[in-house]
């Protein structure tokens, strides 16, 4: 049975529930937000260029600056894709538009370049890295990074931006019906634990009721007792008083059976009672296992990373002050490597961006597998990633850090058939008693960033 202890701790389980799935909200609606400041710059950045486009393009603005829905949005591609793909077909200019004196233009600007910016394509990323987390969406947020996979044009842009703000609109409604189906499971388990309060407050009142019964019969006893001794003092012959003898043993036998009725309705009631709190508390018990492995999934999902499959930031910044914590109180030598992929921004320039999603994957995979089960990898973010070695000196650390960088060294890469040499550097440090998990960070930084300086695809210890 679940006891009150119990009970509390599965509250303060839900409520951490609801405030991360609050959380979660937050960060789509912030999400949102700078969806929508995209879509409001590259809408400027492409004004002036035709005056249909720009008659589409102030369609799109007010739309967004409406807060219309996904849907609103949608209808308004099909004109704003036109006036784009009139821009690579213009109309014949008059013969005499032709015979006017062209001024030399200054070279314009590569739109497409803006639409392929290395700080759109990391908002973009950061967008569906989110998305992944709702596996709901996983064909729809697959279908869409294949098509960021490769490089965007003006053209596809408005398409694309409306499929993003759909999805992420998706994932704000997923976030909301969760966040409903917790409320309404924890409003259903209240429920169930109150009518559980008013059976255990029931039973208090049938014993008390059930006391007050022998109190009333053992009355009744007595009386009679006491009646019968008196009858016997003050009877006159033998067949009076066997007369006055029966007649209080039948008043006896009587209160018996009263009493025994009262007991056998008690008795029944209570069992009739105790039969439906069991199927209660059987029903609450799986109630509770389910939320639980929900909640699990859950946590799961909120410290892991979703590229990777490996800890997330979020899981390595608890792990880093547990481990400050071991090393203080039992003096446990501890290590902490930051790692950084060399050149990466080159691999996504040079073989797009899902190649160096897979790159990622690869080397998350390469430092999984080879650290011990007590040691801890989380990607830090980007292509940076970050290691915890319990229980090993700087020296140990140092052999181990090599290992690794040497065996990633070695992986065999191929793009578009030929093979590509990706490498990684390391900053390695011992954790210090004093310190915090942020200068510890920054000591392993500043070693890392010694290891670019001096040539990359090295680890240096400090
Ligand atoms: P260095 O050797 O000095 O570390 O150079 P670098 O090119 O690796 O470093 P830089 O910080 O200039 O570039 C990192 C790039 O990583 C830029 C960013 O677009 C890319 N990036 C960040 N997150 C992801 C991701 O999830 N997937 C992919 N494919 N690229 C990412
Ligand atoms: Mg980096
Ligand atoms: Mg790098």
């Amino acid at each position: 049975m679940t006891t009150g202890t119990d009970t509390d701790l599965w509250r303060t389980k839900y409520f951490a529930s609801l405030d991360r799935l609050d959380e979660q909200q937050l960060q789509f609606r912030a999400m949102e937000a700078v969806l929508k400041r995209l879509v409001g710059r590259l809408c400027t950045a492409a004004l002036g260029l035709a005056p249909p486009l720009d008659e589409q393009i102030r369609r799109l603005q007010t739309a967004i600056r409406r807060e219309s829905p996904a849907d609103e949005l949608e209808k308004l591609t099909p004109a704003l894709t036109e006036a784009i793909g009139a821009l690579d077909h213009p109309v014949p200019s008059s013969p005499a538009a032709m015979s006017a004196p062209v001024s030399p233009a200054a070279p314009a600007p590569s739109r497409d370049a803006l639409v392929n910016d290395d700080r759109v394509r990391a908002i973009l990323a950061a967008v569906i890295a989110e998305l992944r987390r709702d596996a709901e969406l996983a064909a729809q947020v697959d279908a869409l990074d294949q098509k960021l996979s490769n490089a965007l044009t003006q053209h596809q842009l408005p398409e694309v931006l409306t499929s993003l703000t759909d999805l992420v609109g998706k994932r704000i409604r997923h976030i909301e019906r969760a966040k409903q189906e917790i409320e309404d499971l924890l409003g259903h388990m209240v429920g169930k634990l109150d009518e559980i309060g008013e059976f255990v407050a029931e039973q208090h009142q049938n014993q008390a009721q059930s006391h007050a019964s022998t109190q009333t019969l053992n009355t009744q006893l007595v009386g009679e007792i006491k009646a019968m001794g008196e009858t016997v003092d003050s009877a006159n012959d033998l067949q009076q008083i066997r007369q006055q003898v029966r007649n209080r043993m039948d008043a006896i036998d009587k209160h018996l059976q009263e009493f025994r009725q009262r007991e056998a309705t008690f008795a029944a009631a209570i069992s009739a009672r105790s039969d439906q709190m069991r199927s209660r508390i059987l029903e609450l018990e799986a109630e509770a296992t389910r939320l639980q492995s929900q909640l699990q999934d859950e946590q799961r999902a909120s410290t892991m990373d979703m590229l990777t499959r490996i800890p997330n930031r979020q899981a390595y910044d608890k792990r880093v002050d547990d481990e400050l914590h071991r090393l203080r109180r039992f003096k446990q030598a501890t290590c902490l490597a930051v790692w950084d992929v060399d050149h990466f921004k080159r691999i996504n320039d040079t073989y797009g961006h899902r190649a160096g999603d897979r790159v990622l994957q690869v080397v998350a995979e390469c430092f999984a597998s080879r650290i011990r089960s007590t040691d801890f990898i989380a990607r830090y973010g980007g292509e940076e990633f970050v290691m915890l070695l319990p229980g090993t000196h700087l020296e140990d650390a140092s052999r181990f850090s090599e290992r690794i960088r040497a065996a990633i060294a070695e992986i065999g890469f191929h793009f578009r058939g030929s093979p590509v040499s990706i490498t990684v550097s390391s900053g390695v440090t011992a954790l210090l008693p004093d310190d915090s998990a942020g200068s510890a960070f920054d000591r392993a930084d500043k070693a890392l960033y010694r290891a670019k300086q001096e040539g990359r695809n090295r680890c240096v210890t400090v």
